[in-house]
């Protein structure tokens, strides 16, 4: 049996960035770019107003006063079509091009209108400086200048810089598409009422939404039956997919069909099985297209699973490769524990930080083992925001001993 560490380095080997396609610009928040980007335009393309206010000739002003003509005003979006000549200025409005021959923009609150003289108004801007409130033409980029490299997340900032340089389809690494299907003869969707020996599909909607929200494409495929002719013609259809999820049917049970159809599928087991708990039967195979995971139908298995192995996989294909090792941290338990067991065990816990007073100002960590009946239990489950990790072996832990802990996302 491999060791959780192994079946994850057997997971990243298959696991290949998704090659890279062109989207609109309102698609690409969150993948990865996938090319270089160069500016077409200067920006700003123009010299302009970084306030509302007049553009002035430094020479006309003394000690920042002035008394001068006004001879246009320059709306955002136009362009002057006045030199300002001596004596005169011209009211801009911010944003707008500085017109010809003026060299610094007085803010509207520096100035006041001539009562005395129509058309006039009176500077007075004891700090003016040549050259104030104007962003010079090309001072963010030129023309030509790459301004983001292929391998960087796209987030709004990123979306606003390729909207300005004239993007509106940009080539990015995909969401990696994933197929879910839950088997089992006993189960039923949620918005039934489970008969005798029945149970709802509880695995399906959660694996649809862990997909979705590792930034994927969840494919929900729903529910099949332990029956080899719809299983085999769902699977195939799973294996149309980046990754296929299968819940249930990989364990030794009479109707765990899964890996023999698979099999017959073309897809090649890598491993089955691992030194874990929950979530020993899982199940990992490849074909040429396709990551398959058959997670154990047991909830609280599949939810480690998926977090431990198919999360990291999903993340490496995206090229989000700070996502792809997991964070631990270490803990303090917060009460004595006793860990019974021959596997690495994944408890449900609670994890809690505060800042403990003194010179250093250190944040304490201390983790909650929660009360858990095991694989089955989702009531332990959800109370918990980590997950503590006990390595294998009978052990009796003591409040404040430190502890490896797996944070779970809020
Ligand atoms: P299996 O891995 O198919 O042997 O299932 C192990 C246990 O998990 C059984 O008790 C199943 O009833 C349960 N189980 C399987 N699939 C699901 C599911 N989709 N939702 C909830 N429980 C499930
Ligand atoms: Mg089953």
């Amino acid at each position: 049996m491999l060791t959780v560490q192994e079946a994850l380095e057997q997971v990243l080997r298959h696991a290949r960035l998704r090659a890279p396609v062109a989207v609109p610009l309102n698609e690409c928040l969150g993948r990865l770019l996938a090319e270089d980007i160069a500016s077409d335009i200067d920006s700003p393309p123009y010299d302009k107003s970084m306030v509302d206010g007049y553009a002035v000739r430094s020479v006309d002003l003394e000690n920042g006063a002035a008394e001068l003509e006004v001879i246009e005003e320059i709306m955002a979006g136009a362009v002057p079509t006045r030199p300002v000549v001596s004596g005169t200025c011209s009211r801009i409005m911010t944003g707008a091009p500085l017109p010809r021959d003026t060299d610094g923009i007085v803010m509207q609150e520096q100035t006041e209108r001539d009562s005395s003289a129509r058309g006039k108004i009176r500077i007075n801007d004891a700090r003016f400086r040549a050259g104030q409130n104007i962003l010079r033409q090309g001072v963010a980029m030129r023309r030509g200048d790459v301004v983001l490299q292929a391998g960087r997340m796209i987030r709004p900032a990123e979306i606003a810089l390729l909207a300005e340089v004239g993007r509106s389809a940009v080539r990015i690494v995909p969401a990696p598409r994933v197929a879910v299907l839950s088997t089992g003869d006993e189960l039923v969707p949620a918005g039934e009422q489970p008969a005798a020996g029945q149970i709802r599909n509880s695995n399906g909607p959660m694996l649809v939404a862990a997909v979705g929200q590792a930034d994927a494409m969840a494919v929900d495929l729903g529910i099949a039956r332990d029956e080899r002719g719809a299983l085999r013609e769902r699977l195939a259809e799973g294996l149309r997919n980046d990754v296929l999820i299968v819940s249930g049917g990989v364990s030794t049970g009479v109707l765990d069909l899964v890996p023999g159809l698979l099999a017959e599928l073309g897809v090649e087991q890598v491993f089955h099985r691992i030194r874990m708990k929950p979530g020993k039967p899982l199940w990992f195979g490849v074909s040429k297209t396709t990551l398959v995971f058959g997670l154990p139908g047991n909830p609280v298995s599949s939810f480690v699973c998926f977090e431990l192995f198919v999360k990291p996989a999903v993340a490496r294909m995206s090229g989000r490769e700070n996502q792809v090792h997991r964070r631990t941290v270490t803990a303090e338990l917060a009460a004595d524990f006793t860990h019974r067991g021959d596997r690495p065990t994944y408890q449900p816990a609670v994890l809690a930080s505060r800042d403990r007073k003194g010179p250093e100002n250190l944040t304490s960590r201390t983790a909650t083992p929660l009360p858990w009946a095991g694989s089955a239990d989702l009531r332990g489950l959800v109370d918990a925001n980590a997950l503590i990790a006990f390595p294998a072996g009978d052990r009796s832990y003591v409040a404040g001993e430190e502890v490896q802990v797996l944070l779970l996302d809020e």
